[in-house]
């Protein structure tokens, strides 16, 4: 079985637009908008995302996949494409000469690119104003940046920063380190280092309504109606609409199983009433997993709930119990509504004990895409 149809998803290209309208809404009109696209968009397959925030006049798109970069080049998106760091200095000059823009991490680097490339290269400087992950601490990057404006052929297009947090209580910690980056940005630009792109908010910042003076954002989980906090707190996620709407299996095989059957399939042995047991083409090849200890997990039938009795590698075993005449090519839904009854990202994530996003990243890539707004291809 071709993994790719063992699994369907139907994707809301209205609701990204909708969440791109938000996005440059709580930014104001003068921010320019990066869209990070990174893990192929968050789960949500990347060509056709790329596509549709192409349409959506993005700014600028940033991954930090350089096959990832490739293949949206392959598949004719044209905007600016930003690399987060996600390599070692050989490979970034590389990507630097195929035309996407490098992030500089450390001097070194920025001295191998300006030493490799034989015609002036735009690159981003990396500022850590707080996060301790990558990128140069704000407490030396003055002197760091001055250095690197020394170095031949960079064209330093732009400097960011990234500050995320998940819980409300951590906004006073990002407010304190965007206006400390703010306020680094405006003494470089005193000094006379221009920069066409200044960045420092993503989802958080945004969602929590920072301000701060940079010509863009860099966002990403909003784009997707993901909220980046596993603790909001008071910060308000409402009207962010979730991009990805269903996610679908189908049924391929159903058997009915008489009172007192010893059947193994999710421990039903010496069954107490009849069952039948419907199976799914759908298991842990394409990323679904058995629900934690204690906890259920269910999917739609003509509209109906049934529990979720085993995860193989490639089948996944439904208790049909009270839904009628189920047969072989009936739909499955595993994420989304089916009559009055609704599976959400987060129920599934809840049973798999882990976070949305997480959940979705299990079964990136492993289903394929249609758009649910029908003008679209
Ligand atoms: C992923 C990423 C972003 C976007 O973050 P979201 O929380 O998804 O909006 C911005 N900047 C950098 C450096 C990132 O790695």
């Amino acid at each position: 079985m071709n993994q790719s149809t063992a699994v369907c998803a139907d994707i809301d290209f209205e609701a990204l637009a909708s969440n791109v309208g938000l996005i440059r809404q709580i930014a104001g009109c003068d921010k320019q908008l990066i869209a990070s696209i990174k893990a192929n968009a968050y789960g949500h397959s990347v060509v056709p995302i790329a596509q549709a925030l192409q349409d959506l006049q993005v700014d600028a798109l940033a991954t930090g996949s350089l096959e990832e970069a490739q293949l949206l080049r392959q598949h004719g998106i044209v905007l600016p494409i930003l690399l987060f760091a996600f390599a070692d200095t050989e490979l970034t000059i590389g990507a630097a000469t195929e035309g996407f823009i490098p992030t500089v991490t450390h001097f070194q680097m920025a001295k191998a690119i300006s030493g490799s490339v034989k015609s002036t290269t735009p690159v981003y400087l990396k500022i850590d104003a707080g996060l301790g992950r990558l990128g140069e601490p704000l407490d030396s990057a003055r002197k760091w940046v001055e250095r690197i404006f020394q170095l031949p052929n960079l064209e330093i297009e732009g400097i960011y920063t990234h500050l995320p947090f998940s819980d409300a209580k951590q906004r006073d910690w990002a407010t304190q380190r965007l206006q400390a980056f703010d306020r680094f940005v405006e003494e470089l630009k005193n000094a006379g280092y221009q920069f066409s792109v200044t960045q420092a908010m993503a989802s958080c910042c945004l969602l929590a309504r920072l301000k701060d003076h940079c010509n863009a954002v860099c966002v990403g989980h909003a784009l997707y109606g993901l909220s980046p906090f596993s603790w909001p707190g008071s910060i308000d996620v409402s009207q962010l609409r979730p991009v990805i709407k269903n996610l679908k299996s189908r049924i391929i095989h159903t058997s009915r199983h008489a009172e007192g059957s010893d059947i193994a399939v999710g421990g039903l042995y010496g069954l107490k009433r009849p069952r039948t047991i419907g199976v799914l083409p759908t298991g842990m090849a394409h990323g679904l997993c058995k629900p934690v200890e204690g906890r259920d997990m269910t999917v739609l039938i003509r509209g109906k709930r049934a529990k979720v009795l085993s995860v193989s590698l490639e089948h996944t075993t439904v208790d049909l119990d009270g839904i009628e005449e189920v047969t072989p090519g009936d739909p499955v839904t595993l994420l989304g509504l089916d009559g009055d009854e609704e599976i959400s990202l987060s129920s599934i994530a809840d049973a798999w004990g882990v976070q949305p996003l997480e959940a979705l990243m299990r079964m990136s890539g492993r289903f394929s895409v249609r758009s649910m707004n029908t003008s679209d291809a």
